[in-house]
C-alpha cells in the first residue's frame, strides 16, 4: 500500500500564517496586525507581545524549542542563530518566554557577515527586524526544529547589510510611483501596487558517494576537472524526460518538505542536461517569493542528503553541459488583484497597458546594465554567452502580436489592430484546438514578455531573487515617475492626460525601440547587431560590478530611497572580494587536485606503461603502441605540470593584490582564469589516455549518467 500524502492538509502546516493567526490571536489584536502587514503601519508594541506570545505558543506545539531571526546577509546564503525560549525563574526552573521586543528585533553578533566597509564607519553592530508581511515559521531539520522569524538586517545607523532589507524598500518605491500613476490615469480606488514574482529553480542531482570522491566538487561546487563523456545532451532525450525512480523519490519528498513551509511547489521536470531538474512554484508577492526561493535551494539540499544524493546548485557544474539558471517571472498587480500587465483581447485599445510597457521598455534599455548586473555571479560568467544561457547582452522579446502594435505606433503614431492568437492545428480529430499563444515563447531571450508577465532568464541558480528585483522595481518606478512629473502637468483635464500618456507612450517607444530584439539571442549576428544598436555587453561579473557606483545609478536609487551611496561602494566592494575570493578557492582547490591526486596517478600509470614496455621489449614483441602511448602521456604531463608552476605562481601574486579589491578582483579574472585552464586542458587529455580504474576521481559519464 502506498502511503497516502493529504496536500491540503500539510500545505502550510509550519507557518504561522494568515489562518494560524486569525484562529489564534485575539480579535483586536489581529486586525491591528494585519493593518501593519496590509498597510505597513507600525507595529504597536503591546501588541507584539501578544503575538510573540501566541507565535511561541504555537511553535512549543509544533515541537520547536529555539526561535531564530533568519535573514539573507550579503554572502547570499541564510544566516541564523538559535536562541531558546528559555527565561530562569527564583526556584532554578525555566519558563519557556518570548516576547515581543525579541520577536520584533535582535542583536545577532553579526562582525563576521561582510559589510564593505559599512560598519566600521558607522557602529559594528548589526540588527535584526521582522518583516512582518513574510510570514514566520518552523524549521524542521532531523535534530533540531526552530520558529524562524524571516528579518531585515541593518546596522545601528540603518545601512542595509543584507537582501531583504533594499527588496522591501523597491517594492515600496515601486508601489508609490505606480499607484501615483494609476491615480492619475484615473483608477481612483486603487490602494497599492505589489510586485509577483515566481522562480523557476533548475538543478542538479549526483550521488553522493560519488560526489564525496570530487574534491572540486566539494570545495567549489563545480567540477574543475573532466573530459566529456561519449554522450552529453546532444540527444536532447533528458528534457522532460521520465523522471527516475530514484529522482521521483527525490521530488516527492521535497514536495512534501516545501509545501508544509507554504511553498508552492507547482511544477517539475528534467531539464536539458542529463541528471538537470526544474522546480518552479506558483508565484507570490515579491518577498516572499524571494524568502521561498531561499528556502527551497536549502531544503533542496537537505532532502537530497537524505536519498544518497547532493543536489548542486551552482550555475555551471560541468564545464561543455548546459548549466543551471533561475527564471524571474515578474509582473504587477493592484491591491483589487488587477495585474498591470494584463495586455486584455486588444492590446492596441489598452492605453494603460501601453503605457506600462513603453515605462517598461524605457527603464531596461535605460539601466540594461544595472540589470545586467543583477544577474552577475562568479558561477553565472560561465553561463552568460555561452551557448545554453541569454548572453550578456540584454534585450527585449515582446512576440508578434505585441511588437506588430508596437511597430504601427512607431510607424504611424497610433495602433489600430492587434494580431489575433491563431488556432493550433494539431491534425488530429480528437484533440481540441488550441489557441495559440499570441507570444510565442523565445527561449533565447533574456527578457521576455510571456503573456502577463516578464521573464527575466539571466538569474543564475544558486543567487537570491532579491538581487535582480531589487533593480527591476526600481528602474520601473524611476520611469514611472517621470512619467506621472509628465502627466501631472495636464492632471486637471482627464482628456489631456489621456493625449499626454499616449504622446508619452510613442515616445518612449520611439526612443528605446532599440533593446526589442525577437530574434535569436545565441547567434553571433545578435551580438554584432547589438553592438551596432549600442547595447552595453558586459561580458563578467567583474566588468558588471561597475555600474553599481556609476553617478546615474547612485542618483536613481537615491532618489527612491533603495541604496545611499555609501550601501552601493559597499556591495560593489563585497561583490570584487566575493570574485576574488570564490576564483582564489578554486585555483587552490585546482592546484591541489592536480597536485596531490592528478599527476600521483599518472606518473603510477606511466610507470606501469613503462614498466610493461620493459618486459614486452625482453620478449622481442613490438612495443610501438606502449611507447606512442607513453610518450603521449609525458608530453600532456609536462604540458600540466608547467602550467601547475605558473598557476602557483600567480595565485601568489593575486593574493598579495587585496589592497585594492577590484583590481585584485579583475587580476583573478584575467589571468588564474586562464591559468586554471591551462592546467586543466592536458589533464582532461590525460583522463582519456589513463585507464579508468586508475584515474582517482568519477569521470563526467559516471556523474551525471549514473544517478
Ligand atoms: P514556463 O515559463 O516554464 O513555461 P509558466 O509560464 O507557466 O512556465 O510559469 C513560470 C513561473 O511564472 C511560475 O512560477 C508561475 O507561477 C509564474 N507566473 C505565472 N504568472 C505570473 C505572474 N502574473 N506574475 C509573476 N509570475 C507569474
Ligand atoms: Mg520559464
Amino acid at each position: 500500500m502506498k502511503e497516502k500524502t493529504n496536500v491540503t492538509e500539510i500545505f502550510g502546516m509550519n507557518v504561522f500564517n494568515d489562518s494560524v493567526m486569525k484562529a489564534r490571536l485575539p480579535k483586536a489584536v489581529y486586525k491591528d496586525l494585519k493593518k501593519t502587514i496590509e498597510e505597513g503601519t507600525e507595529l504597536n508594541p503591546a501588541i507584539a507581545d501578544v503575538v510573540a506570545n501566541e507565535m511561541k505558543e504555537w511553535a512549543i506545539e509544533k515541537g520547536a524549542t529555539h526561535y531564530t531571526h533568519w535573514f539573507q546577509p550579503l554572502t547570499g546564503v541564510t544566516a541564523e542563530k538559535h536562541d531558546a525560549f528559555i527565561s530562569p525563574t527564583d526556584d532554578g526552573k525555566v519558563l519557556m518566554e518570548f516576547s515581543g521586543k525579541e520577536l520584533i528585533k535582535g542583536e545577532p553578533d553579526a562582525s563576521s557577515f561582510p559589510s564593505g566597509g559599512l560598519r566600521a564607519t558607522f557602529e559594528a553592530r548589526g540588527y535584526t527586524a521582522w518583516d512582518c508581511t513574510s510570514p514566520a515559521f518552523i524549521k524542521e531539520t532531523p535534530n533540531s526544529t526552530v520558529l524562524c522569524i524571516p528579518t531585515a538586517f541593518c546596522s545601528y545607523t540603518g545601512e542595509a547589510l543584507d537582501k531583504k532589507t533594499p527588496l522591501l524598500r523597491s517594492m515600496q518605491a515601486l508601489d508609490i510611483q505606480a499607484t501615483r500613476l494609476l491615480h492619475l490615469l484615473g483608477n481612483d480606488s486603487v490602494k497599492s501596487v505589489t510586485t509577483s514574482v515566481g522562480a523557476e529553480q533548475e538543478y542538479f542531482l549526483v550521488d553522493k558517494e560519488k560526489y564525496l570522491q570530487r574534491k572540486d566538487l566539494i570545495f567549489t561546487g563545480r567540477t574543475l576537472f573532466g573530459a566529456m563523456p561519449p554522450k552529453g545532451q546532444e540527444m536532447d532525450d533528458h528534457y522532460f524526460g521520465t523522471i527516475r525512480e530514484r529522482i521521483e523519490g527525490f521530488m516527492k519528498d521535497l514536495n512534501i518538505e516545501a509545501w508544509k513551509l507554504g511553498i508552492t511547489a507547482k511544477t517539475e521536470h528534467n531539464e536539458v542536461a542529463p541528471a538537470q531538474h526544474e522546480l518552479a512554484p506558483i508565484y507570490d508577492s515579491n518577498n516572499v517569493a524571494t524568502d521561498h526561493n531561499q528556502l527551497l535551494m536549502e531544503t533542496m539540499k537537505r532532502v537530497a542528503e537524505r536519498h544518497g544524493l547532493k543536489c548542486l546548485l551552482h550555475e555551471k557544474p560541468f564545464a561543455g553541459i548546459n548549466g543551471s539558471g533561475k527564471h524571474n517571472n515578474w509582473s504587477m498587480v493592484t491591491n483589487e488583484g488587477k495585474n498591470l500587465l494584463d495586455p486584455g483581447k486588444t492590446p492596441h485599445e489598452n492605453q494603460q497597458f501601453l503605457l506600462i510597457l513603453a515605462s517598461i521598455i524605457k527603464a531596461v534599455d535605460e539601466h540594461a546594465d544595472l540589470l545586467r548586473m543583477s544577474a552577475s555571479t562568479p558561477g553565472n560568467d560561465h553561463r552568460l554567452g555561452a551557448n545554453e544561457a541569454p548572453p550578456a547582452i540584454i534585450s527585449i522579446f515582446l512576440g508578434e502580436q505585441l511588437e506588430d502594435v508596437v511597430k504601427q505606433l512607431v510607424t504611424r503614431g497610433e495602433a489600430t489592430r492587434s494580431k489575433k492568437g491563431d488556432k493550433l492545428a494539431s491534425g488530429v480529430h480528437s484533440l481540441p484546438e488550441f489557441e495559440k499563444d499570441a507570444t510565442d515563447r523565445n527561449r533565447t531571450s533574456p527578457f521576455a514578455f510571456t503573456g502577463n508577465k516578464f521573464e527575466f532568464r539571466m538569474v543564475g541558480s544558486t543567487q537570491s531573487i532579491s538581487d535582480p528585483n531589487v533593480i527591476l522595481n526600481t528602474i520601473v518606478a524611476d520611469v514611472f515617475a517621470d512619467v506621472c512629473d509628465q502627466l501631472e502637468k495636464v492632471a486637471d483635464d482627464p482628456k489631456a492626460v489621456e493625449m499626454e500618456a499616449h504622446e508619452l507612450t510613442k515616445q518612449m517607444l520611439t526612443e528605446h525601440q532599440r533593446i526589442i530584439f525577437n530574434g535569436n539571442g545565441y547567434s553571433e549576428e545578435w551580438i554584432k547587431e547589438a553592438e551596432r544598436r549600442g547595447l552595453p555587453n558586459l561580458k563578467s561579473m567583474v566588468d558588471a560590478i561597475p555600474t553599481l557606483v556609476t553617478d546615474k545609478s547612485i542618483k536613481m536609487f537615491e532618489k527612491f530611497g533603495v541604496f545611499t551611496k555609501a550601501e552601493l561602494e559597499s556591495r560593489a566592494e563585497i561583490l570584487f572580494e566575493q570574485y576574488a575570493q570564490t576564483i582564489n578557492i578554486e585555483a587552490l582547490a585546482t592546484l591541489d587536485i592536480a597536485k596531490k591526486q592528478i599527476v600521483p596517478a599518472v606518473m603510477k600509470y606511466q610507470k606501469q606503461l613503462a614498466d610493461s614496455v620493459a618486459v614486452l621489449k625482453e620478449t622481442g614483441v613490438d612495443t610501438s603502441v606502449q611507447e606512442a602511448l607513453l610518450g603521449d602521456i609525458t608530453d600532456n604531463l609536462k604540458e600540466m605540470y608547467g602550467a601547475i608552476g605558473v598557476l602557483a605562481e600567480d595565485e601568489a601574486k593575486a593574493k598579495a593584490m587585496d589592497e585594492d579589491v577590484e583590481k585584485q578582483a579583475r587580476y583573478y579574472h584575467d589571468t588564474i582564469f586562464a591559468d586554471m585552464s591551462a592546467v586543466r586542458q592536458p589533464a582532461d587529455k590525460l583522463e582519456m589516455l589513463v585507464a579508468k580504474e586508475d584515474w582517482p576521481m568519477p569521470s563526467y559519464g559516471d556523474l551525471i549518467f549514473e544517478v
